[in-house]
């Protein structure tokens, strides 16, 4: 097997994307809406994947978190305390000449319009203002009258409907600092330069889990969060030499974060954040405290009372989407043909196994391989094919990254064993056919890392 050595591209994942109906431009038939993306089948259960490990990470294997899904409308003050109405903000450039606009920030990633495009200012004909400050709320009306009081916004994080619920899950859920709340849920955000395919979009996936802790004990657990962070991102099998922690400085921290790293990933486009780690200190309980009325502080059984201190990561399930796609894209040779191979760990891998009668009119075959696959398929995400060549089948299979392809062939119709094809190494083994169950719980359960050279 030799693999071909190029280097991966974002062309090579959204035409991969498309090819196999992971992900679509939304809106196609209508001209599509720039940097909006639809998800097909196996994008959605690859997002299904990654949403559900972190669920069983926060939640489902610790004693400290509990689980919330708030409303993605608020009312209004909660953004006027948060202060993302005063300064959730992004410095934005217009073009006088190509009529775009930029990211002043960013104009070392952007396009200018003119062709040849340069970066935004480098051509001669660029004639950029001055930067001001956008607002990245989207803003909409609640209810039948569209005035000034019924104004609201899409909320920009999922994090504020945390704080907010501060006080009902710390009395519901019997839990005292340190504790967590996590929650998944859809985030909008008007970016001024969306792009990058699904990096940069405007309406993504947040999972955000905010973390309550006695004031003393934030810089510790901020390094414990971080630590664990960056180990959920290698057990989904990002490969460590595409990991990075970047810890910020003061000028780019957040007036009340204390401490904020990113874990950066290693995109086509470069190291980029790939999820956030901040400690945000009493900032966020002290304003909706003052703005509310209503106290968001621990009482402890001596009666001492205290504003806990938050630690945060938060993620976006299209940034470890991509991450995933362009870690385990893989063209190589295998004999005298090419194939293209996802390597994605097992677990994250959106069709678990795949079910082939070698023969599809062979009635045996059919029948054997129709019932593994409906045994197979109360348990796991897993696929029947019997269309076209066998080797197109696991071909195409590659393509998604299904780990492992169960084939009914003759020898099956004597001595009821089936082949068992690895996605990574290829090699095939017998296995009885009654066994296939318990053969895949245990393969699902093995540790695995990218045979794939960093
Ligand atoms: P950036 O500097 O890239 O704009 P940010 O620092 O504003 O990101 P946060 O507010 O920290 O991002 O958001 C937390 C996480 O949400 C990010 O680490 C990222 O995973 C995700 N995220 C933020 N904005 C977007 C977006 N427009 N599209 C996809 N994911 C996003």
């Amino acid at each position: 097997m030799a693999e071909t050595a190029q280097p991966v591209t974002m062309d090579t994942i959204v035409s991969l994307c498309r090819r196999r109906g992971f992900v679509f431009p939304s809106s196609e038939i209508y001209g599509g809406l720039g940097s909006t993306y639809d998800y097909g089948h196996y994008g959605v259960l690859l997002k299904n994947s990654i949403r559900s490990l972190w669920l069983r990470a926060m939640v489902q294997e610790r004693d400290d978190i509990v689980a919330l899904d708030s409303a993605i409308i608020l009312n209004p003050r909660v953004w006027e305390a948060s202060g993302h109405i005063a300064g959730f903000t992004d410095p934005l450039v217009d073009c006088r000449t190509c009529k775009l606009r930029f990211r002043a920030d960013k104009l070392e990633d952007s396009n200018c319009g003119r062709k040849p495009s340069k970066r935004p200012g480098e051509t001669p004909d660029c004639d950029l203002t001055e930067p001001r400050q956008f607002n990245l709320m989207f803003e909409t009306h609640v209810g039948a009258l569209q005035d000034e009081s019924s104004g609201a916004y899409l909320r920009p994080e999922t994090a504020q409907g945390i704080f907010i619920n501060f006080k009902n899950v710390a009395q519901l859920a019997r839990r005292k600092p340190p504790f967590g709340i996590a929650q998944v849920g859809k985030s909008f955000r008007n970016e001024i330069t969306p792009g990058n395919f699904l990096f940069r979009v405007r309406e993504f996936e947040q999972m955000e889990m905010e973390f309550f802790v006695p004031p003393a004990d934030a810089t510790q657990w901020f390094e414990y969060w971080l630590e664990q962070r960056l180990g959920w991102h290698r057990s989904l099998g990002l490969r460590d030499s595409n990991l990075r922690v970047r810890e910020h400085d003061e000028a780019e921290r957040s007036h009340y974060s204390t401490a904020t790293s990113d874990i950066e990933y290693l995109y086509p486009i470069g190291w980029q954040e790939l999820e956030g780690v901040a400690n945000r200190g009493e900032f966020d309980l002290t304003q909706h405290t003052q703005h509310s009325g209503t106290k968001l502080e621990w009482i402890d059984p001596d009666g001492n009372r205290y504003t806990p201190h938050v630690i945060e990561p938060a993620v976006s399930i299209e940034r470890i989407f991509v991450a995933l796609l362009c870690d385990a894209y893989h063209e190589e040779v295998v004999g005298d043909r090419e194939r293209v191979v996802l390597r994605l760990h097992p677990r994250v891998a959106p069709v678990k196994a795949a079910i082939l009668p070698l023969i599809p009119r062979d009635e045996g075959m059919a029948t054997r391989a129709r019932a593994l696959y409906e045994e197979l398929r109360r348990y796991h995400v897993v696929e029947h094919d019997d269309s076209g060549q066998i080797g197109r089948r696991y071909r195409r299979q590659d393509e998604i990254g299904t780990p492992w392809a169960f084939t009914v062939d003759e020898q099956t119709l004597e001595d009821e064993t089936v082949t068992v094809r690895d996605r990574d190494s290829l090699a095939q083994e017998r296995l009885p056919i009654g066994g296939v169950r318990e053969w895949l719980e245990d393969a699902l359960e093995r540790d695995w890392s990218s045979p794939s050279s960093d």
